[in-house]
């Protein structure tokens, strides 16, 4: 079966072509200033060069058309389209497909996540009218999450507050962390039952998943909760809100670009959002690069002890997304100040480049560390292969 992924944002469109039995993927590429002058559309095809396209691309629809006349070259029809979606509230409990009422559920719980929501729902309904035949399929990337238990998911709020604006925690990357813990178990069987997958990217959020199921995570009600990220700073006292406004006379719009935007390791380090920046900065005696690293790592290994206490211990630590599968200091940072756990990685391993999942701790770690590379758009490609198949 051929199935497009799509991954809308407010003004880029992400798309995938691939083959699920075969997982070969014939074309790939991205929308880019949908909405804006200079647009683009950057695409690949079989692993070739990238190709950038300029046109003219006022709005969704036209991006889809383009998508659409562009993939016309591959020689492969289109069976169904997933739709990534970025939050799906307290609706969706696992992928659905397109109808009136699930699109609904999408634009309904879209104040959550304003930023992508609202374009996510309009390619849905776009994609829906033009090919009326092909079905499309919603991947809410909080629906793994869904059946964590309460004692995770629940606010200390009032009850009535928590029940009218449904503030809870939803986490994120839920598609990640479920492709990560599939593969760990096709690999390691009955050798995982406790899980913490760590996707460490710009964006960067931990799992406790327990024989296939989440008990919890540390992104919350938005991706701005938990680990300190390339822009975001994660986990700060709620306060800080309050004071800011009060004080400081930011306002809350102000301050959400702040906590969004330009905190993290971009404001920590004061030179960029991406590691290998920080990395090499911290390499030639930078210290605000060096204290960027240090803040990233004891975050994390706090963050994966919180995680392997809600399943009462880990089996299995698996690294995955940008940092997690490329940055072996980074691994090696966040393993060190594990060590009181047992965590102790072996060096060469962790040292190896590959695109395989593999083992990078000593064989008496008490925690089997692993690389996972994560592939969202697949595992999307299996949700529409297993509904609409
Ligand atoms: P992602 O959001 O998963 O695409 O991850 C993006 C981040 O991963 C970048 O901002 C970098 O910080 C990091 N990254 C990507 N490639 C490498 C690499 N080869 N070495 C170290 N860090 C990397």
């Amino acid at each position: 079966m051929n199935v497009l992924v799509i991954n809308a944002g407010s003004s880029s469109l992400k798309y995938q072509f691939l083959n699920v039995d075969t997982r070969e993927v014939y074309a790939k590429g991205n929308c880019e200033r949908i909405g804006i002058d200079g647009s683009f559309v950057g695409h690949e095809e079989n692993g070739g060069p990238k190709q950038k396209l300029e046109v003219a691309l006022p709005d969704h629809r036209t991006a889809i058309k383009h998508v659409f006349e562009i993939l016309k070259a591959v020689d492969a029809p289109i069976d169904g389209i997933g739709h990534r979606v970025v939050q799906g509230g307290w609706y969706f409990p696992e992928s659905a497909l397109v109808t009136d009422e699930t699109l609904g559920w999408v634009r309904e719980v879209a104040p959550l996540a304003p930023l992508h929501n609202y374009a996510e729902a309009d390619v849905i309904e776009i994609c829906r009218d033009m090919f009326a035949q092909i079905g499309n399929v919603i991947v809410p990337d909080t629906a793994f999450h869904y059946h964590m238990p309460e004692h995770a998911w629940r606010y200390a709020l009032p009850r009535d507050v928590v029940d009218t604006y449904h503030v809870r925690k939803y986490g994120a990357h839920g598609t990640s962390h479920r492709f990560i813990w599939r593969t760990v178990h096709e690999l390691r069987g009955d050798k995982t039952h406790r899980l913490v997958s760590c996707h460490l990217g710009s964006g960067a959020s931990l799992c406790a998943i327990e024989d296939g199921k989440c008990m919890d995570t540390t992104m919350g009600l938005t991706p701005l909760d938990g680990l300190i990220m390339g822009t975001r700073c994660g986990t700060i006292d709620p306060s800080t809100v309050v004071y800011l406004n009060r004080v400081g006379g930011y306002s809350i719009d102000q301050i959400d670009t702040m906590m969004n935007k330009e905190s993290g390791l971009l404001a920590v380090s004061g030179r960029s959002s991406d590691s290998r920046d920080i990395e090499e900065g911290a390499h030639v005696g930078d210290e605000h690069c060096q204290m960027a690293l240090e803040m990233f790592y004891y975050r994390t290994a706090q963050l994966f002890a919180e995680m392997a206490s809600s399943m009462q211990g880990v089996d299995t630590m698996a690294f995955t997304a940008g940092i997690g599968e490329n940055s072996a200091e980074m691994r090696q940072g966040v393993a060190d100040r594990l060590a009181w756990m047992g965590v102790h990685l072996d060096a060469q391993k962790n040292a190896v480049r590959s695109d395989e999942p593999r083992v990078i701790s000593t064989p008496d770690s008490a925690i089997t560390c692993m690389v996972v590379p994560t592939n969202e758009e697949y595992m999307i490609a299996l949700d529409v292969a297993e509904l609409l198949g």
